[in-house]
């Protein structure tokens, strides 16, 4: 039930953005949350601060044309939406899928507003894309459509003004294109307009596996105030990009062991010794850009491709969704609790259903929601812009120890929060409610802008 104060400004949302089901989905979870913060600070409902955080400052819808390589003309669609630049230049990253929509932009673009806030970096929130779709496209037209995907979205972007990064296809090589286009276009190497960049030309170490690390060292920071730990723990990760990869490798250094992960097609199981064989998994998707029904072939013996199946199936003590949106159901969450599962860190962006988050909640099960638990990415991002600015780089010890730093912090400070605002251990209110107090009080410090 939402609050009444907050019930009209919902009804607004849904009024203004129709058919942006994935948008209403995030601004409602974060609605559901603030009822405790205007019960306790009534001012917080003034001024429409709420209403406010709900815009985008600005949304930028343009035309990408580009040649494929048999010469036909191909049309897509980019989107950069600015939400809000309240403590810093909005911050964000760039999804290409086909499935991507404005509706889908701004659900990423709002939730990267509270995200960014609690890692208590200085930067805002945003976050753009393309309904182009890179599977089975040669390097030249990946080029191609990046290059021309910049040469609208460059004037748009700067240092001190927007500075996009990558997302769901979109990597180093990506970002190479894009940065290699606007450094042509502006003649200026300007290192800070974009991040998750080649450690050669301005990259920060740790930055590829900072998101899959960062949502590790939530988990165990969870499972640790229960005095429990990743020790000899089984472990589900879906997917098998960049978060699902950094989230193994880490899980594995902790000592746990991932037994199952997946991609659109189906999921594989390999239950036997250290379990999913990494640097095999990193073979197969970051150099032959191949598919997890390839990986299952080349292990052979001892694991079980199971195409088209849930991986939420298998047994497993830890959950990780790293896939994408609204990937693990309520259904699956059922399955999950029952089959005893003790903790959820979200490694994608809302990877549960609103009806999976509160199965796991009313179950009792550890929950870190995506706004916090995959922060490490984009705090990542933040340091390798001080980075730029400053002309300096970092060991990867030492970046690694600040985002480990960074990452407790946010746990604390999502725990503090759940327990002053009366749910204790419920982390998606606790991470709603930080990172609004903070996006808000900047916003009315800075006036009605
Ligand atoms: N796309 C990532 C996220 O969802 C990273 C964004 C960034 O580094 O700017 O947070």
């Amino acid at each position: 039930m939402l609050d009444e104060k907050l019930e009209p400004i919902y009804a607004d949302v849904l009024r203004r953005n129709p058919g942006e089901e994935e948008f209403h989905q995030a601004v409602r979870e974060v609605l559901d949350s603030l009822g405790a913060v205007i019960a306790k600070h009534p001012d917080y409902a003034e001024d429409a601060l709420i209403e406010r955080i709900c815009e985008p400052e600005r949304q930028i819808i343009f035309r990408v044309p580009w040649i494929d390589d048999k010469g036909r003309v191909q049309i897509n669609r980019g989107f950069r939406v600015q939400f809000n630049s309240a403590l810093g230049p909005y911050k964000g990253g760039i999804r290409f899928h086909p499935t991507v929509l404005l509706g889908t932009i701004k659900f990423l673009g709002f939730e990267q507003i509270f995200k960014n806030a609690l890692t208590g970096m200085p930067i805002g929130g945003g976050k753009g894309g393309s309904d182009f779709d890179p599977k089975g496209r040669s390097e030249g037209e990946i080029m191609r459509f990046c290059q021309s995907f910049m040469t609208e979205l460059a004037r748009h972007l700067g240092e001190y003004t927007d500075v996009p990064a990558g997302d769901i296809g979109v990597g180093q090589r990506e970002i190479g294109f894009m940065f290699g286009q606007y450094k042509r276009m502006t003649n200026r190497y300007e290192s800070g307009v974009l991040t998750g960049k080649g450690l050669i030309w301005g990259g920060s170490r740790v930055r590829t596996e900072a998101t899959g690390y960062g949502a590790v060292y939530f988990v165990d920071r969870m499972l640790k105030r229960r005095n429990q730990g990743l020790e000899g723990k089984k472990v589900l990760v879906s997917g098998a990009g960049n978060v699902a990869i950094y989230t193994i490798e880490k899980v594995r250094q902790l000592g746990g062991r991932v037994i199952a992960c997946s991609d659109s097609d189906g999921y594989v199981v390999d239950d036997t010794g250290a379990g999913i064989d990494l640097e095999l998994l990193k073979e197969i998707k970051e150099k032959q850009r191949g598919r997890v029904a390839d990986y299952a072939a080349a292990r052979g013996a001892g694991t079980t491709y199971v195409p088209g199946g849930r991986i939420w199936e298998v047994p497993a003590d830890i959950a990780m969704p790293s896939a994408t949106q609204n990937e693990l159901n309520g259904q699956d969450a059922r399955t999950l609790v029952k089959n005893g599962v003790v903790a959820v860190g979200e490694g994608a962006n809302m990877p549960c259903t609103p009806d999976a988050v509160r199965v796991f909640l009313d179950a009792g099960v550890l929950f870190g929601p995506g706004k916090a638990a995959n922060a490490g990415g984009v705090a990542t991002s933040a340091l390798e812009m001080q980075q730029n600015a400053s002309r300096d780089s970092w060991t990867f010890e030492a970046t690694e120890q600040r985002l480990a730093t960074i990452m407790n912090g946010i746990h604390d400070r999502c725990a503090e929060m759940a327990e002053e605002y009366g749910a204790p251990g419920n982390y998606v209110l606790g991470a709603n409610v930080a990172g609004f107090i903070r996006v808000a009080e900047a916003m009315r410090a800075l006036g009605v802008v």
